[in-house]
């Protein structure tokens, strides 16, 4: 059935560090070979064999329009023929920096880098340049990207493959990282308490989406901004995921909670790498060359990617397409918790907008302890048995799953009919 995808993924081992760029995508945790994949459509994904999947992965969250969307596709064609790169500045540029302007709450200026990864690297740079402090904190179970300082109790990739600290992050490195329990606002008071005036950040994912979906508590969230800004702290808000995902403005529109800095990724290429790091103007101005904290990229404002994010974006803004998102997620969830509470399979749903994650445990998951309760042998059988329906799920229990525009209600059918075969054959 998936012959032609594990005849690549043998020969792709032999160049490429376990067959794939980026590790969770070796669906080492489900035990499988990975797909390889032709091409994508709306809603739906085509591997190497000539399988269609509904895919809930959505390239990890920017595919919100669906695959290959018309209008995307075409402005992303027009600007080939005028050239990929110059490492000159563009229009374009300046109109994205004012599309997530407005719409992100936090961020009065923004600057362009190529990914997640180097989005939160920069801003940590950033909070430190700025405060003159050396420390951290983060939360166990989120995920910030790869830097060294930010890959301690990282969740997903890291987590799925018990290896949460990495080899070649110095430990001098990460002592300056230190680690509180997400919606648990004493966790944190405790650190500071403990490290008065010696910490430049706090960041966090507001919705955690790499621990599986944990929804935040508001008032942990609230209480977080207080003692920041009481304690001259940089409150960064990591919306690499949930930016332009749960609200047009992310978590930070969605709660009404501004933080200082705002780091941005996925959805605002719209499928093409691209990152984002912003905030304050005083705390902006700081970045070279307006100030002295260095950051660079040969790439950054990439006109490829700069004009796949402001269609993509644009469209998100014209059609106020979040309602429908969250009607359509809701009725997805609604449906499977309706079949697997008529078994004794252990279950716990999380979802705000269109994330959401099923959790195979009975605790109510409200941080990272919480969510290693997952039974994820159970997980892995559910993956392979949805994936033979026809559903494309990310595959680890740690990650989360998304739905697009383009994701139908019959769609959501196939999926209530796949799960509920699914469901059936793990019970037995
Ligand atoms: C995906 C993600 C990152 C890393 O982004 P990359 O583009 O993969 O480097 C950082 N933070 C969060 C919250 C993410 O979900």
């Amino acid at each position: 059935m998936y012959n032609k995808s594990s005849l690549l993924f043998k020969e792709s081992q032999t160049c490429i560090p376990g067959g794939v760029n980026s590790p969770v995508r070796a669906f080492r945790s489900v035990g499988m070979d990975p797909l390889f994949i032709s091409h994508a459509k709306g809603s739906q994904i085509y591997d190497v064999d000539g399988n269609c999947f509904i895919d809930y992965v959505c390239s990890w969250g920017p595919m919100i329009l669906g695959h290959s969307h018309p209008a995307v596709n075409d402005a992303i064609k027009k600007q080939v023929d005028l050239g990929a790169s110059y490492g000159a500045p563009t229009e374009k540029e300046l109109q994205i920096a004012k599309i997530i302007i407005d719409a992100v709450p936090s961020i009065e200026k923004v600057r362009l880098v190529n990914s997640g990864t180097e989005a939160t690297m920069s801003a940590i740079r950033v909070a430190r340049g700025f405060t003159g402090r050396d420390k951290i904190i983060k939360f166990e179970g989120c995920y910030h990207g790869h830097a060294d300082s930010l890959l301690v109790k990282a969740g997903s990739g890291a987590l799925t493959f018990g290896a949460p600290d990495s080899p070649g992050v110095p430990q001098d490195f990460a002592k300056l990282t230190l680690t509180a329990e997400f919606n648990n606002i004493n966790s944190v008071k405790n650190l500071i308490d403990r490290n008065r005036g010696q910490i430049a950040a706090v960041i966090v994912e507001p919705i955690p989406g790499n621990m599986g979906v944990v929804e935040p508590n508001i008032e942990f969230l609230r209480q977080l901004r207080e003692i920041t800004l009481n304690e001259k702290i940089v409150l960064i808000f990591d919306e690499v995921m949930s930016g332009f995902r749960v609200s047009f403005g992310g978590a930070q529109a969605l709660y009404n909670i501004t933080p200082d800095m705002t780091t941005l990724g996925k959805i605002i290429g719209g499928g093409l790498p691209i990152g984002a790091f912003g905030g304050r103007s005083e705390i902006m101005e700081h970045v070279s060359p307006s100030g002295k904290i260095y950051q660079a990229g040969t790439l950054s404002g990439n006109p490829l990617a700069v004009t796949s994010g402001i269609e993509t974006l644009n469209i998100l803004k014209s059609k106020d397409i979040y309602l429908n998102l969250e009607n359509k997620s809701k009725k997805l969830t609604d449906g499977m918790k309706e079949i697997i509470s008529k078994t004794s399979i252990p279950h716990c749903f999380k979802r705000v907008g269109s994330m959401f994650c099923l959790f195979f445990t009975n605790s109510d998951v409200q941080n990272f302890k919480d969510a290693t309760t997952s039974d994820t042998a159970l997980f892995s059988k559910y993956f392979k048995l949805m994936l033979n329906n026809g559903v494309y799920l990310a595959p680890s229990q740690y990650e989360a799953g998304f739905i697009s525009i383009e994701h139908s209600d019959k769609d959501i059918e196939k999926t209530l009919n796949a799960f509920e075969k699914s469901i059936k054959a793990l019970s037995q």
